[in-house]
């Protein structure tokens, strides 16, 4: 028998901060239905789910995938208005965009500092720690726009060599004022890198893409997930060429399958049908959020994405009776102090809606 006795492995080989740390959990969903992930409800229809899978079927499989990716990449360009003279790169998943700047940022000198406001989509801070990196989140205003002079103040104090910005934020849902943006990305300059990330663009359509050009600090980062394909796992970003070089140089050369490549060729092909759900989506948030707000005690903050966050008089109270209703939905309070009470629902078909709404309604009577 080994001598080996496997927590002094453990803790000979594995970080502390690791160690001490959680995973990133996801609640196991079957027979709920799931309102947490921003996921959207609708497939494609079904003579484009037959072609897909033909084009499945002929997809090489037993090659590497074609590393320059240039097929997919040109159909990103053009579907999803990337400006002349610039490119992307694909990751699996925005994750593991995040965690390629993060990575490509970190460095033995010194600790880099990564900010974002707070609070913020989550993998910020899990990739900054990750890539051994510090984090400096920033309060956002109780309305959850952004504190400008608390953003300019804490730039100058701890210089980081990347901002998050999610346009629009999660979890919160709302876009952040584009002046209060740029002056951030104009503070910055060549000392740091403003990442907007998009995620929500199929929803919010509003864009920093277009102002590439003219800011050599700022990275626009997208995913095809909240689009309808968040099991394909595929993110990209542009930025100036220059940039985008440095980046690729840290990605790994095969980060995206080949089964990915060629579904995402096809949904891009196609991309009328998901632009077409997202405006249903849209339309279906506009009434959700107005019946929400008719309710006693509920205030619905603005949001132009695929969700909707709201405070209630009691978030745990709520999230169990959903949860008894078998509507899974994210309770934001104890993520911070600006949350308090609050709950995060993704906008889904009318009928999962309806059932939300109910269950919603009897969990604020007494
Ligand atoms: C969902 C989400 C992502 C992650 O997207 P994936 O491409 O599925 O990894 C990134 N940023 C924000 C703000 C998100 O809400």
């Amino acid at each position: 028998m080994s001598r080996t006795n496997i927590d002094n492995l453990i803790a000979n080989t594995i970080r502390e901060d690791v160690r001490s740390g959680h995973g990133y959990t996801v609640p196991d969903s079957s027979g709920y239905i799931k309102l947490d992930a921003m996921e959207n409800p609708y497939q494609l229809p079904e003579p484009l789910r037959a072609e897909l899978a033909q084009r499945l079927a002929d997809a090489v499989l037993n090659r590497y995938p074609l590393a320059s990716y240039s097929t997919l990449k040109a159909k990103i360009r053009t579907t999803l208005g990337v400006p002349a003279g610039y490119d992307v790169i694909l990751g699996n998943g925005s994750d593991e965009i995040i965690s390629i700047l993060c990575m490509a940022c970190s460095r033995q000198d010194k600790r880099a500092v990564v900010m974002a406001p707070t609070p913020a989509f989550v993998m910020f801070q899990r990739s900054a720690q990750f890539a051994g990196m510090d984090y400096v989140g920033v309060p956002l205003k109780s309305d959850f726009s952004l504190d400008l002079p608390a953003m300019l103040a804490a730039i100058a104090k701890h210089k980081p060599s990347l901002v998050f910005l999610a346009y629009p934020n999660n979890p919160t849902g709302n876009l952040y004022d584009e002046a209060d943006m740029v002056a951030i990305i104009d503070a910055l300059g060549e000392d740091g890198i403003v990442v907007a990330d998009e995620a929500y663009h199929p929803f919010a359509r509003t864009s920093f893409m277009d102002k590439l050009p003219q800011y050599p600090n700022l990275v626009v980062m997208r995913t095809l997930s909240k689009l309808g394909l968040a099991g394909i796992r595929l993110g990209y970003m542009s930025a100036a060429p220059a940039l985008l070089d440095q980046f690729d140089k840290v990605r790994p050369p095969y980060n995206v399958n080949v089964l990915t490549q060629v579904a995402a060729e096809f949904a891009l092909d196609h991309v009328d049908v998901l632009d077409e759900q997202a405006a249903r989506l849209n339309e279906a948030r506009t009434e959700l959020a107005a019946a929400m707000a008719a309710l006693p005690g509920v205030t619905v903050f603005p949001s132009s994405a695929n969700f909707i966050t709201v405070r209630v008089p009691d978030a745990d109270k709520t999230c169990a009776k959903l949860f008894a209703e078998r509507v899974l939905i994210k309770n934001l309070s104890r993520m911070h102090e600006l949350l308090a009470n609050c709950i995060r629902v993704t906008v889904s078909t009318p009928e999962e809606n309806s059932v939300f709404l109910n269950a919603l309604k009897a969990s604020l009577q007494a």
